[in-house]
């Protein structure tokens, strides 16, 4: 299958790309998207056949559940029941938004393999002009994952998407480079108070603001894992991830010990603790601005990805706001691994 990639400029009167990004979905194809998070792959989320081309292009377990995506509030009366007033808070204060809100599902209407081995349906509305446009054009709900082949790091340029599904999907729409950087924020309300699944641009101190206290089950997740997909090590770039603790000389050491034993290493940092004795370095924002760290993350894991390194260190930030979700994605690229307990 031949991939076309369409830039949708704003600037552009793009009618007529959406009408073909809609009538490849109609057909029960699949296209990719941005949203304000990271490209998505979607399909119609009613097509069961459409949504299965979703797992066979991404190569992603089928009893990983996706998220359903509107384009307007008030459909998610359509799909979910049991929205409570505290729902209807959040869905006013963040959608649209990147926050996921997982809900009991109203049966019959979402097609089976989107909510594999669970009753519940995760549901947004994105935040971003191409998405919201698709969407409404297409007057359908969409089940979109990111758009990465499995276990890769998601994509936050058209470009990624190309990398990993050149042949696989149809088409791609190119808006540019996604601001977020990170997957949304998902909270289950179906627990008395709701819980984190995952930690996201909207963060748990954002959601509390308006709710009052939530559960934060994602240092839990590993153990027993109530969303399917924090099972699974994603993120992941091809060499070797290792998280390390934001200090100067201890990278430093880290780096000339790896280097004497042969080792190429390339390092995911802050702009601050950038250093010439790495093989690599990519710099993916201040310390002190957690939103551009997100932003910047992906990206960097896959520069890795095009080195020759045999070892990557990525520094740790600190867990406060946004800190949270890019701590999350690394320990979840790193597979758990530190830097202080290596031992091969
Ligand atoms: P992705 O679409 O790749 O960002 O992954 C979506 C993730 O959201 C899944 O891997 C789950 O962890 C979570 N999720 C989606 N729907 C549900 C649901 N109904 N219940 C719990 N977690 C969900
Ligand atoms: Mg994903």
């Amino acid at each position: 299958m031949e991939t076309i990639l369409i830039s949708v400029d704003n600037s552009m009167d793009n009618e007529n790309i959406y009408k073909q990004a809609v009538d490849i979905l109609k057909k029960g194809g699949v296209v990719s998207f941005p949203t304000e998070t990271v490209y998505g792959l979607g399909a119609v989320a009613t097509d069961e056949a459409a949504v299965r081309k979703i797992f066979e292009a991404k190569g992603r377990p089928s009893d990983n559940p996706l998220i359903v995506h509107i384009g307007n509030a008030e459909e998610v009366e359509k799909f979910a029941t049991g929205i409570t007033a505290d729902a209807k808070k959040l869905m006013k204060a963040f959608w649209p938004g990147p926050l996921t809100l997982v809900f009991e599902m109203k049966p019959g209407q979402i097609a089976p393999n989107v909510t594999p081995g669970v009753e519940t349906v995760g549901i947004r509305m994105p935040d971003h002009p191409v998405a919201i446009r698709l969407l409404r054009a297409l007057g359908e709900p969409v089940a979109a994952p990111s758009a990465n082949r499995s276990g890769k790091p998601s994509p936050t340029e058209a470009t990624h998407v190309l990398d990993d599904l050149d042949g696989r999907i149809p088409m791609i729409l190119d808006g540019g480079r996604t601001g977020v950087g990170v997957e949304s924020t998902v909270l289950d309300m179906t627990t008395v108070p709701p819980t984190i699944l995952r930690p996201g641009n909207t963060t748990q101190e954002m959601i509390e603001e308006v709710i009052g206290p939530v559960q934060n089950e994602v240092g839990e997740i590993e153990k027993a894992p109530r969303s399917p997909g924090m099972k699974y090590t994603h993120y992941a770039p091809d060499a070797p991830l290792f998280v390390i603790h934001p200090d100067g000389r201890k990278l430093e050491v880290a780096i000339q010990t790896l280097q004497s034993e042969g080792k190429k290493v390339a390092v995911v940092g802050p702009d601050e603790m950038q250093t010439d004795a790495a093989d690599w370095y990519f710099s993916i924002g201040s310390l002190h601005n957690h939103e551009a760290m997100a932003s910047n993350l992906y990206r960097a894991l896959r520069q890795c990805d095009m080195t020759k390194a045999d070892i990557i260190l990525a520094v740790e930030t600190d867990l406060s706001g946004v800190g949270v979700a890019v701590m999350n994605r690394l320990i979840k690229a790193a597979d758990g691994k530190q830097y202080s307990d290596r031992t091969e």
